[in-house]
């Protein structure tokens, strides 16, 4: 049997699992007004059908003063139980429990329902960092209202059929704010003693067993460690997690807190983090808990979890953006098919960057992903077609992974030596490693689809029509765009791509120029900081990384200020020359000097590459399809999207 652990049953209170394998809480953007629609049923059940043990399904308030955004699911009603009974019901149907969160932000409000400032409660008026609300100390009746509310959502998630609810104790979130000596202020009986502040989540637990008794599972998310000095201490939650013994059927541990940028990266932990790194939590925590703990933290492939479980740091692990990334993770890896698990990258770009733009939840490996209504089943092809997939990058390959799954012959022609396209360049920058994964994914993808892989291939009208395709997909990227620069002539002006590959002469005073507030000139910075040279970076708006996902820039930013980087915002280039470089202010007029530069890097993104369109303009209409960066420059994430759209087209 493969990953024996992993995929041994396992008991919580009164409900059998079938693996160790657990789709975590995790805000998704698909429900509607609050309520469960038949998009989150279906991003709900792809993952069930995928071999899932445990989906714990997204917060869902318990009472009017819980609403933190406009996305998270409402249960202060019992209008909540019929969209929620289909989740139960979908996912059921493939061996997958169900429990759903019971939740209440308190300070941790970052915006209202009708667009006016966000209005937080909270057990005092300790003020949260990152969303800068100053709480309104909650009255002892509203407590009483709220602790009624988890009891009564508790009910509703029951009568849908639930198997459990989980109470969302963890970063930062109400009841942790009870338990923090630092964040709990009051003097009355929730407060003023280790024994009162826990008095919440007890009366909390009380309103809820009144409620279900002990026919469904009572469980708890928590962070162990909040990585805030400010918030709860760890000593904190492991005398929590201790005293609540008795009260609960699992703990869910994690890391991190809302309510500080630095705790808010571990909500969803980047790249920059190891695989598995909270399991030293785990153990922690299970050294003050006697029953089944789930950990969650990067933990991104099957031989990890198995080996988590086998060592005990953890009973059960939390995989949720392994899921995203591959709903089939499961299944695939019980039939020791493991190879053929897409992983997740850590990018965090799709998923949580999505979310936080209140956008659906998606992967940018795996667009099906929160698509499952227009994308969860590939149709076959009505007549197999030949066609010639023109370039192997990102949107190439998934191209040619969906064209040929679908049963058309397909030929993947890349000019280069080696599949990749730009994300073999993305890899090569500080923290960035992981990226070259997407790479291995997607041409395995093709691989296995039975895509013929034609690398050092130089195409042109010619080798197309000889080689007689059907239909062609122009996926042939992009190269760097250079804008006009005065005096360009006499300056050494380089770009990233030089940069990257080893080619660019770089000097030890080094400007970089940047337009397209990416991760591009982040890295490049780092790169060359840690090379030793004397960085500044002049950015178009406020700050660099600007279109990335906010964890990842601000940890980024932060990374670049310890190195030493200068930061120039509101800039643009407009000249150069031996060693000066002249910016323009983007915002109000003026100008910037900045002398002693002996090397310009502009990221100014890329211009399409175009020749070949223009070769085959005029063939037969409806033959050549241009997608990715070749038909206009964006990111890994639209290029693999349109691999996927002109896939199921053609
Ligand atoms: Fe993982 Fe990136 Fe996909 Fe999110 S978008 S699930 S981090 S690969």
């Amino acid at each position: 049997m493969h990953f024996p652990k992993l995929f041994s049953p396992i008991k919580l209170g009164p409900c059998e699992i079938k693996n160790r394998i657990v789709s975590t809480g995790h805000d998704t953007v698909l429900s509607t007004g609050g309520l469960v629609n038949d998009r989150l049923v279906a991003y709900h059940a792809a993952r069930a059908a995928g071999g899932c043990g445990l989906i714990v399904t997204q917060v869902a308030a318990v009472h009017h003063t819980a609403f933190y955004t406009p996305y998270l699911l409402i249960a202060t009603d019992d209008n909540f139980i019929p969209g929620y009974r289909k989740i139960v019901e979908a996912c059921h149907a493939h061996g997958a429990k169900i429990f759903g969160q019971l939740f209440h932000p308190g300070r941790e409000v970052s915006a209202s329902m009708d667009g006016t400032a966000a209005l937080a409660y909270a057990p005092s008026a300790s003020p949260s960092e990152r969303f800068r609300t100053i709480p309104c100390e909650m009255t002892l009746e509203m407590i009483d209202e709220i602790i009624e509310g988890y009891g009564q959502t508790a009910r509703r998630m029951a009568e849908a059929g639930a198997d459990g609810v989980e109470i969302v104790a963890s970063h930062g979130y109400l009841p942790a704010q009870f338990l923090s000596q630092s964040v709990n202020l009051r003097t009355d009986k929730y407060g003023d003693s280790d024994e009162n502040r826990l008095r919440f989540l007890k009366d909390v637990i009380a309103s809820i067993r009144e409620q279900v008794g002990d026919d469904i599972v009572v469980g708890m998310r928590i962070s162990v460690d909040e990585k805030n000095e400010a918030g709860l201490k760890q000593e904190e939650s492991l005398a929590a997690i201790a005293a609540l013994d008795d009260d609960l059927d699992y703990l869910s541990i994690v890391a991190g807190t809302s309510a500080t940028s630095q705790g808010a990266t571990h909500i969803v932990p980047s790249m920059n983090f190891e695989h598995g790194y909270t399991s030293p939590l785990g153990v922690l925590a299970k050294q003050h808990f006697s029953g089944p703990v789930i950990v969650t933290g990067r933990i991104n492939q099957p031989q990890i979890a198995e080996e988590l479980i086998k060592s005990g740091d953890a009973d059960l692990c939390g995989m949720t953006r392994a899921m995203v990334c591959d709903p089939e993770m499961p299944n695939k890896s019980m039939q020791g098919d493991s190879e053929d698990v897409r992983a997740c990258i850590g990018c965090n770009q799709a998923c949580i960057g999505h979310v936080l733009k209140g956008d659906g939840i998606s992967c940018i490996q795996h667009p099906e992903t929160g698509r499952e209504l227009e994308y969860g089943t590939l149709e076959m092809a009505p007549s197999p077609k030949k066609i010639l997939v023109v370039g192997g990058g990102p949107a190439g390959m998934k191209a040619a992974a969906v064209a040929a799954s679908r049963g058309h012959k397909v030929t993947l022609m890349e000019r280069e030596a080696h599949l990749g396209g730009q994300a073999r360049r993305a890899h090569l920058l500080p923290g960035r490693e992981e990226f070259a994964n997407l790479i291995t994914n997607l041409s395995h993808e093709a691989e296995r689809a039975g895509v013929q892989i034609m690398c050092n291939q130089n195409v042109d009208a010619t080798v197309i029509e000889e080689h007689g395709p059907d239909e062609i997909v122009l996926a042939c990227g992009a190269r760097p765009y250079m804008p006009t620069i005065e005096g360009a002539e006499e300056a050494n002006i380089v770009n990233a791509w030089q940069v990257l590959d080893g080619t660019a002469k770089i000097g030890n005073s080094v400007l970089i120029a940047d337009w397209t507030s990416d991760w591009i000139a982040l890295g490049i910075a780092e790169k060359l900081a840690r090379e030793g040279c004397k960085v500044r970076l002049a950015v178009t708006g406020a700050t660099a990384g600007e279109t990335l996902q906010q964890y990842i820039k601000n940890m980024w930013n932060s990374t670049l200020l310890d190195l030493g980087v200068e930061m120039i915002p509101f800039t643009r280039i407009f000249g150069a020359d031996t060693n000066t470089v002249y910016l323009e202010r983007t915002v109000i007029s003026g100008h910037v000097v900045i002398e002693g530069i002996d090397t310009v890097v502009v990221t100014h993104g890329n211009a399409s590459n175009t020749e070949l369109a223009q070769q085959l303009d005029g063939r037969k209409k409806g033959t050549v399809h241009a997608i990715g960066d070749c038909l206009t420059p964006r990111d890994a994430e639209s290029a693999i999207f349109e691999g996927l759209k002109i896939g199921v087209r053609v």
